[in-house]
């Protein structure tokens, strides 16, 4: 069977139009369906559509199928789980899994052991336990979460959530009292000055400012955070922003919370992205990759922080049966291996894009760690004005080539693969990357 992708249909292809025409009759619309093609099956890196088209995946379902999809392992888990029960809700009956994955969660997640975990079946229901437990615990009102971040699209989530305006819009008013202080974005810094001279300028910020004048420390229960900012373009923090946020945290007694619902999941070529700044919040959210598609979410906490009486949170699906089996298996995928091939491919992978970034001037920045890459597209280097419409260019001129992407942030495209991939699926997409890239360079003039 072919290594490389097969389009053999104009896209979207005679039955995925069929099939989207219907989708709009009866779907949603406020979905953002990026692709116009219709899955029809997937195996590890590629996805098939419905007219037969055949696509190397580096989007794995916006950061789920890290394990590939389907992988056998992970299939025999699910069938194996699915013989024996479907379900009992976690949250009034015991089930063995359910505790075995809290324990496994609790081994690799950085801190104090033991932690524990509260399940979800997302990653906003994960950011809503991570809320309502800092406000609980702290008995504070105040949270404080940064400019760009994404954290979901419930109520309370969406209230910490600033990466699109199309997010917040329409639906005010939200909760009240959290503010936004200015994420450490030195490519474009928020307060215009160097990362080599500025002595983290933004944290002093943070405290100076914020914590004083609008939302005071002792009124904070908890900061909020993205170890990497995912959809607000894959941000990656300078190496010494975590430990001082940290201690700020510490002094004031505030929660640090990391969401990790997007970087998590050895992504990183580490289990969780915080690990590679040495920093262990109390408080850590994950989903997408963690069930390798079934629908599971996480909330780890250290032990006293997470000690909350029965009914005060609770869930009907979250912890089910099949998605613990599954995420127990992911995981022993990851620490098997998978988790070491991330950091392998991400170092090859972010190597390439910097050679093709000489090449090619309207690459501005690339940046990552293990497989969770960005690319963040500009008019030109010396100005770095944004080019949006280089991003969604580039992600249509991939997906007609047979590569699938997806945009991040306002001007950028992410590279989120399965950690199944090996050498040869990032050479086939790093020769699209460059053939695409040029075209649409060529298309807007640039260079
Ligand atoms: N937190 C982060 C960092 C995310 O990237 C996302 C989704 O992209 C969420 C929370 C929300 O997750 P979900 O879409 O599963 O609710």
């Amino acid at each position: 069977m072919s290594d490389r992708p097969i389009i053999k249909t104009a896209l979207p292809g005679p039955k995925s139009k069929k099939k989207i025409k219907f989708d709009e009759t009866y779907v949603s619309p406020s979905y953002t369906r990026a692709h116009p093609t219709v899955l029809d099956h997937a195996d590890g890196p590629w996805i098939w559509d419905i007219d037969g088209n055949k696509f190397l995946d580096f989007h794995s379902g916006i950061g789920v199928c890290s394990t590939g999809n389907t992988h056998p392992k992970v299939v025999e888990a699910i069938i194996r789980q699915t013989r024996r029960a479907v379900h009992i809700s976690s949250a009034d009956f015991y089930h063995e899994l359910v505790g075995q994955l809290a324990k496994r969660l609790s081994d690799v997640a950085p801190g104090p052991q033991p932690r524990r975990t509260f399940f979800t079946n997302s990653g906003t229901e994960s950011v809503e336990a991570a809320l309502k437990l800092a406000r609980y615990k702290r008995r504070r009102p105040r949270m404080i979460a940064f400019m760009g971040a994404f954290h979901g699209r419930t109520m309370g989530a969406l209230s910490l959530t600033c990466s699109k305006s199309t997010q917040r819009k329409g639906f005010a008013p939200l909760l009240p009292e959290v503010t936004h202080a200015p994420y450490p974005y030195c490519y474009r810094c928020p307060l215009n000055l160097e990362h080599s001279t500025c002595g983290l300028a933004c944290l002093k910020f943070l405290e100076d400012e914020i914590l004083t004048r609008v939302a005071p420390a002792e009124e904070v229960a908890a900061i909020i955070i993205e170890p990497i900012q995912g959809e607000g373009g894959y941000i990656v923090p300078p190496d010494d922003y975590f430990p001082a946020l940290a201690a700020l945290a510490k002094k004031h007694d505030i929660y640090l919370i990391v969401d990790e619902v997007q970087s998590g999941m050895g992504k990183t070529g580490k289990m969780f992205a915080i690990e590679h700044f040495g920093v262990s919040p109390q408080i850590l959210t994950t989903a997408k990759a963690l069930a390798s598609g079934v629908p599971l979410g996480a909330c780890i906490a250290d032990r006293d922080v997470m000690d909350w009486p029965p009914g005060a949170h609770s869930t009907t699906f979250g912890g089910n049966p099949l998605g613990c089996a599954s995420a127990l298996a992911t995981i022993d995928l990851l620490e098997g291996g998978l988790i070491a091939n991330a950091a392998k491919q991400g170092k090859f992978v972010m190597a390439e894009l910097k050679k093709l970034q000489k090449r090619h001037p309207s690459m501005g920045d690339v940046r990552g760690l293990g497989l969770m890459i960005g690319i963040e597209f500009v008019k030109d280097r010396a100005s770095k004005k944004p080019a949006p419409e280089m991003a969604d260019e580039v992600m249509m001129r991939a997906f007609e080539k047979g590569l699938m992407l997806l945009t991040c942030g306002p001007n950028g495209i992410r590279l989120v693969p399965p950690l199944i991939i090996e050498r040869q699926h990032c050479q086939v997409a790093l020769e699209i990357l460059d053939e695409v890239i040029g075209k649409a360079e060529k298309k807007f003039k640039i260079g």
